[in-house]
């Protein structure tokens, strides 16, 4: 099933270009609220009758005919994973915008993760708006984003996938160090509307094998990048090991996995679009900051 958020925050299940609104499906108190996925993951087993239900008798709506929210508008947590593909360690490592002193054998298995701001997460149909930060360069990394459907503690990578509720496409956009600037990595990636996710969460039942899915982004019909998910260094099922064993993964969590090479430079005007197979794609735009 796919399912987004849309308009004031109403409940839809995807199909065919259509949006169903199943949002009468829900409690009342959580609906129509930026809270709405979350409440609906954490009560999924209980939940998903009555949200096809509602889904079969709901007139389908063009989705070109509503707004789409970002499917998970506050992740209680957003996780990401620092160099999980090889062969973006290598472009990075020939580049300046490595932390002084990393060596560049270190990965995403030695790394562990870091925290991005859930205040950065906007929407497929909003704009990726850069900063007025003379001298910066920023970048795009297109990456497979897994939503958190139980909790986890300390839970073996064997049985992580029962704790995985479904999948969203995310661009962890990144503004880069340089030799005179070195701030932080969680910093750098968390202004505001810096992580597009979207356009809804498809269920993990629809994507069997998520380590091993094509991944592609263009900017401006430019294919910039065109890797699989079975390049990450660290696959889905140990990151949810590997971040379980710190802390408590809960519903509504998501966890950006990483990115494939071929990251590059974004500017105001460009226009780039993410696909991952099984999953979904958006086009969004990228303009000036006007505050
Ligand atoms: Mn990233």
């Amino acid at each position: 099933m796919k399912l987004a958020v849309f308009d004031d925050y109403r409940l839809g299940v995807v199909e065919d270009g259509h949006v169903r609104d199943v949002s009468d499906a829900l409690d009342r108190h959580w609906c129509c609220t930026p809270y709405v996925m979350n409440w609906l993951i954490e009560r999924w087993d209980d939940s998903r009758e009555a949200v096809e239900r509602a889904a079969v008798a709901a007139e389908p709506r063009p989705l070109s005919d509503v707004r789409l929210r970002p499917p998970l508008p506050r992740p209680r947590q957003l996780l990401a994973a620092p160099l999980n593909y090889h062969q973006h360690i290598v472009e990075m490592t020939d580049s300046p915008h490595l932390p002084r002193g990393v060596p560049p054998e270190l990965t995403s298995r030695e790394l562990g993760f870091f925290l991005k701001a859930t205040g950065s997460i906007c929407g497929p149909v909003d704009a990726v708006e850069l900063p007025r930060w003379p001298g910066r360069i920023f970048h795009h990394e297109s990456e497979l984003g897994v939503v958190i459907g139980r909790t986890a503690r300390g839970v073996d990578r064997s049985d992580a996938r029962r704790h995985v509720f479904g999948y969203t496409c995310l661009i962890d956009v990144t503004m880069r160090m340089n030799t005179e600037h070195q701030e932080e990595r969680p910093m750098r990636k968390s202004f505001e509307t810096f992580t597009p996710i979207g356009p809804w969460i498809t269920t993990a039942d629809e994507v069997p094998e998520p380590n091993r899915l094509d991944i592609r982004l263009w900017v401006n019909d430019g294919l910039r990048q065109d890797g699989s998910t079975a390049q990450m260094i660290v696959g889905v099922d140990e990151l949810v090991e590997r971040a379980s064993s710190v802390v408590a993964l809960h519903p509504g969590d998501l966890y950006a996995t990483g990115s494939p090479a071929g990251v590059g430079p974004i500017v105001p005007g460009d226009k780039v679009r993410i696909w991952i197979e099984r999953v979904g794609e958006f086009t969004i735009a990228v303009r000036e900051r006007d505050w």
